[in-house]
C-alpha cells in the first residue's frame, strides 16, 4: 500500500479548477443559488470530505429546462461547422486543464492518475472527432419514382437533450454525449452522479467559459441533484427530446419506462458482464496482460470490466497460476501515486456489495483463489479477487461493480460461446487465440452476442472512433464514433416536385 493523497494537494487541485468549499450545483447560463441539501463529495482514498455542493431541486431543474429550450432556439440557427468551432475551442480548453482535471477525476472517483488523465484525453479526442463530424452530417439522396421529382434526407437538430451519467466515468461520458449533441445543434442538461459532483462542476466551468467567450447560448446546462429532484423530472419532461442515460440496468429500466410512456427517445448505456475466452492456442502472456488491465483496472468499476474468464482446459491451470502470481503483485493505494495500479472502490456501499457477492459466490460453490478481503485502512480499499466458478452459479450472471473475476473451464469454442452469451447483459467480449478460424467464428452471428467483440484485446478501453454500446440489458444504445451522431438529430425526408404534373406514388390515380 502506498500513502494516500495529502489534504493540501486536494485543496490545490480544487482551487486550480475554481472549486470552493461550498458550491452552487446548477448552471443555466448563470450559476443558480441552489437551496437543496448539500451533497458532500468524498475522497474514496481517505473517506474524507473534499467539498460540498448545494444540490438542485426540481425548481432549479425547471429553470435549467427553460434555459435549455431558449438556448436551443438560438443554437440550431448556427451552422454546424460554426458549432464545431465552439467544440474545437472546448477541446483546446480541456488540453490546457488536462493535468488538473485528470487529477480531480482521480481524487473524487478514485481511479489511478494515468486513467484519470486518460479520461480527460478521451474528452479531448471526442471533441476533435465531433469537430470533424460537424462537416459530415450527411443525408442520402434517392431517385424518386415520380418524374421531375427529387427526394433526399436531411438531419435537423433534435432539441434539448437530458444527459444522466454514472460515477465511474465522471467526465468522459458527458463529453461522449455533449460534444456530439453540440455539433448536432442540441442544447442539453447534465445530471451527473451525486458521487462525483466536483468533476461535473469543473467541466461545466470550463465549458461555460468557452460559450461565454464566443457569445454562444448556454447549451451546456448542469443540474446536480438526486434522482427524485432532477433525474425523474428530466425523464418525464417532454421538452427533453432525447434522454441519454448511463448507469445500472435498474436505473435504465426506470428511466426507459418513463421516457417510453411519453413516447420520447432514450439512448441507454447500462451495465455489462463482460467475458474473455482464452483458447489453448492463445499467446498467454498477451492474454495475461489484457486480463489484468480489464479485470483490475479502475478497481473493476468499468462497464467494460472483465468479470468472467473462460479458459480452455489445456491452458487453464497454467493461466490460473500466472493470474494468481500477477494478482499478488498488484500495488493498491493512493490513486495519485505513480506506482499504484489499483485505487479504492467509490464508497463503503460498493465495498459491502463486493463482500456480499463473495459470500454468495462461496455459498454457491465458488472457491476464492486469491483476494476476497477488505484492506484494513481508511478509505474504501479491497483486494482484487479471483474466484473459481461454474456457470451454474447464479451470482456469475450479475454485475458486481468491483474487482471480482470468475474463472470457468471449457472444452470447445461452441461450449464457451454458449456460456459466454448466457447472461442478461451484452456489452463487451473478447477471444484470445492465434487460430484464424476460432477468431472469425467468435465474430460471426453465432459467436459473441455483445455490442463490442475483440480479438487478442481485453474487453475494456474502447476507442472513440467506433460506436460504443451493448445489447440485451445493456440497453442497445450507441455513442461516440461511426454514425452514432444520428441519435442526436431528427431525420427528415424531403420530396420536391419541380414539374407541372402531380403524379402519385405507387401509380395511384385520383382524378376529379
Ligand atoms: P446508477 O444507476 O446508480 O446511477 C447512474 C445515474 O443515474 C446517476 O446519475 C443516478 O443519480 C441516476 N439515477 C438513478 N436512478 C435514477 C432514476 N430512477 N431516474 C433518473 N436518474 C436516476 O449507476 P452508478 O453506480 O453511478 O454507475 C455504475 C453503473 O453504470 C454500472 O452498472 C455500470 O456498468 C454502468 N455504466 C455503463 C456504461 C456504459 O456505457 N454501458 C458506462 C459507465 C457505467
Amino acid at each position: 500500500m502506498t500513502d494516500v493523497t495529502a489534504p493540501s494537494e486536494a485543496r490545490r487541485i480544487l482551487e486550480s479548477l475554481g472549486i470552493g468549499a461550498d458550491n452552487p450545483g446548477a448552471w443555466n447560463g448563470s450559476w443558480l443559488a441552489t437551496k437543496g441539501p448539500a451533497i458532500a463529495s468524498v475522497n474514496p482514498a481517505t473517506g474524507k470530505e473534499l467539498a460540498r455542493v448545494r444540490s438542485a431541486q426540481s425548481a432549479e431543474y425547471e429553470r435549467c429546462a427553460i434555459a435549455a429550450e431558449a438556448a436551443f432556439e438560438v443554437w440550431r440557427e448556427w451552422t454546424a461547422p460554426a458549432r464545431g468551432e465552439i467544440v474545437r475551442q472546448l477541446a483546446e480548453a480541456l488540453r490546457r486543464q488536462k493535468e488538473e482535471l485528470g487529477r480531480l477525476v482521480s481524487l473524487e472517483m478514485g481511479k489511478v492518475l494515468s486513467e484519470g488523465l486518460g479520461e480527460v484525453q478521451e474528452m479531448i479526442d471526442m471533441c476533435d472527432l465531433a469537430v470533424g463530424m460537424s462537416r459530415q452530417l450527411y443525408g442520402l439522396s434517392m431517385h424518386s419514382e415520380r418524374p421531375q421529382h427529387r427526394m433526399y434526407e436531411q438531419w435537423h437538430p433534435l432539441g434539448p437533450v437530458g444527459i444522466i451519467t454514472a460515477f465511474n466515468f465522471p467526465v468522459a461520458v458527458w463529453a461522449w454525449n455533449a460534444a456530439v449533441a453540440a455539433i448536432c445543434g442540441d442544447s442539453m442538461i447534465w445530471k451527473p452522479s451525486e458521487k462525483t459532483p466536483l468533476c461535473a462542476l469543473a467541466v461545466t466551468k470550463i465549458a461555460a467559459d468557452v460559450l461565454e467567450a464566443n457569445g454562444a447560448p448556454p447549451i451546456f446546462g448542469l443540474a446536480i441533484g438526486d434522482r427524485n429532484q432532477v433525474g425523474k423530472p428530466m425523464a418525464a419532461d417532454p421538452r427533453m427530446r432525447l434522454v441519454s442515460a448511463t448507469g445500472s440496468v435498474r436505473m435504465g429500466r426506470a428511466v426507459g419506462q418513463v421516457v417510453a410512456d411519453r413516447l420520447g427517445r432514450t439512448l441507454l448505456e447500462l451495465g455489462g458482464n463482460n467475458g474473455i475466452i482464452v483458447m489453448d492456442d492463445a499467446d498467454l502472456d498477451l492474454a495475461l496482460r489484457a486480463v489484468l488491465f480489464a479485470a483490475v483496472g479502475t478497481a473493476g468499476q468499468r462497464c467494460t470490466t472483465t468479470r468472467r474468464l473462460f479458459l480452455q482446459r489445456g491452458i487453464a491451470e497454467a493461466m490460473k497460476s500466472k493470474l494468481v502470481d500477477a494478482y499478488r503483485s498488484i500495488t493498491i493505494g493512493d490513486p495519485l501515486a505513480a506506482d499504484t495500479l489499483m485505487g479504492p472502490l467509490v464508497d463503503t456501499v460498493a465495498v459491502d456489495d463486493m463482500m456480499k457477492a463473495l459470500d454468495t459466490a462461496r455459498e454457491q460453490g465458488g472457491k476464492v483463489l486469491i483476494g476476497g478481503e477488505r484492506v484494513d485502512r481508511s478509505g474504501f480499499f479491497v483486494e482484487p479477487t479471483l474466484v473459481e466458478a461454474t456457470v451454474q452459479m447464479p451470482i456469475t450472471c450479475d454485475e458486481t461493480f468491483a474487482p471480482i473475476l470468475y474463472l470457468f473451464e471449457f472444452d470447445t469454442l461452441e461450449e464457451a460461446s454458449a456460456q459466454h452469451n448466457a447472461v442478461p447483459q451484452g456489452l463487451s467480449s473478447a477471444i484470445f487465440t492465434l487460430n484464424m478460424r476460432s477468431a472469425e467464428r467468435f465474430l460471426t452471428a453465432a459467436g459473441s452476442d455483445c455490442g463490442i467483440a475483440n480479438v487478442n484485446i481485453g474487453t475494456s478501453g474502447a476507442e472513440i472512433g467506433g460506436a460504443f454500446g451493448g445489447e440485451k440489458e445493456t440497453g442497445g444504445g450507441r455513442e461516440a464514433g461511426s454514425d452514432s451522431w444520428k441519435a442526436y438529430m431528427r431525420r427528415q425526408t424531403c420530396t420536391i416536385n419541380y414539374g407541372t404534373e402531380l403524379p402519385l406514388a405507387q401509380g395511384v390515380s385520383f382524378e376529379v
